[in-house]
């Protein structure tokens, strides 16, 4: 590692230097010579260098220039540099030949962010090998009526196959975060798991159902905008009782819900 960059906070610069971390994400990204990779704040490289070694063809985004600049030093034929933030770079000008995998040791403060971006643009991913804060990683393996439950367990899995690869401790990291992290591999499905028609709808119904977790459907869904007695009869449709609360529905019955809410 290069120890003369000092690691900005606003950037969430947490550089991995635990080989052994390294060479697990690796595993989980099955990359061959035939592989294209987008790699999302590459920081230092530590990552970089090694799917250099094992794809063809790898992207990087990364918004600290400093750091581009170090890269742009490396003057490798199979790396594409692309400065500027990940949230507002276009993805489908930078990924013209997908599908890619998606390997990044996030910045914890936009990995939301980046997910949320991530399913509108799944059709270019075939697998993503992802560091998370643990609890946001615990967050997208949550089962129905578990407090860690939300928005993105629910919507990540009706495309992606999720599973966990490795635990990570602070000292895996320059400087070491406060927080444990964890390497969650999702795995792109041929179809999603359950069917949905409309996905923007879809959305708007599990969001809906997550406004307000203390309420119950019956309410959060009036609050969201639909007209109660569509509420009560897409619920009667589905046989979910109207005082549940929407963490305790699974993904089959979000969309059977939203197939029936749809006007
Ligand atoms: N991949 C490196 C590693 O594992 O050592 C660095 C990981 S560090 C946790 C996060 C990286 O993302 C940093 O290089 C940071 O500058 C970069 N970054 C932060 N916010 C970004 C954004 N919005 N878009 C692109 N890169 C970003």
């Amino acid at each position: 590692m290069q120890d003369d960059h000092r690691p900005r906070k606003r950037f969430g610069q947490n550089f991995l230097r635990d080989q052994s971390v390294i060479e697990r994400i690796l595993e989980a990204a099955r990359l061959d010579g035939g592989s294209r990779v987008l790699e999302i704040g590459p920081g230092l490289g530590a990552l970089t260098d090694r799917l250099l070694e094992s794809a063809g063809r790898v992207e990087v985004m990364e918004i600290d220039r400093d750091l581009v600049t170090r890269l742009e030093e490396r003057r490798h034929p199979r790396l594409g540099i692309h400065q500027g933030d990940a949230l507002l770079l276009s993805w489908d000008e930078v990924l013209r030949e997908p599908p890619y995998t998606l390997v990044a040791n996030l910045p914890y403060n936009i990995s939301s962010q980046i997910l949320f971006r991530i399913l509108d643009c799944r059709h270019l991913f075939e697998r993503l090998v992802l560091m998370f804060q643990k609890e946001v990683g615990e967050r997208l393996c949550a089962a129905p009526g578990t407090g860690e439950y939300g928005i993105l367990s629910v919507l990540c899995p009706l495309w992606f196959d999720i599973r966990r690869v490795v635990l990570v401790r602070p000292g895996a990291f320059f400087p070491p975060p406060k927080v444990d992290s964890v390497v969650l591999a999702f795995e792109a499905l041929p179809a999603p798991r359950a069917a949905v028609a409309d996905e923007a709808f879809f959305r708007r119904v599990v969001k809906a159902a997550f406004a307000q977790r203390r309420k119950t459907l019956r309410n959060t869904l009036k609050a969201a905008g639909f007209a109660e007695v569509d509420v009560l009869a897409a619920l009667g449709d589905c046989a979910i009782d109207p005082q549940a609360r929407g963490e305790t529905l699974s993904l089959e019955q979000f969309a059977r819900l939203s197939a029936a809410l749809r006007p």
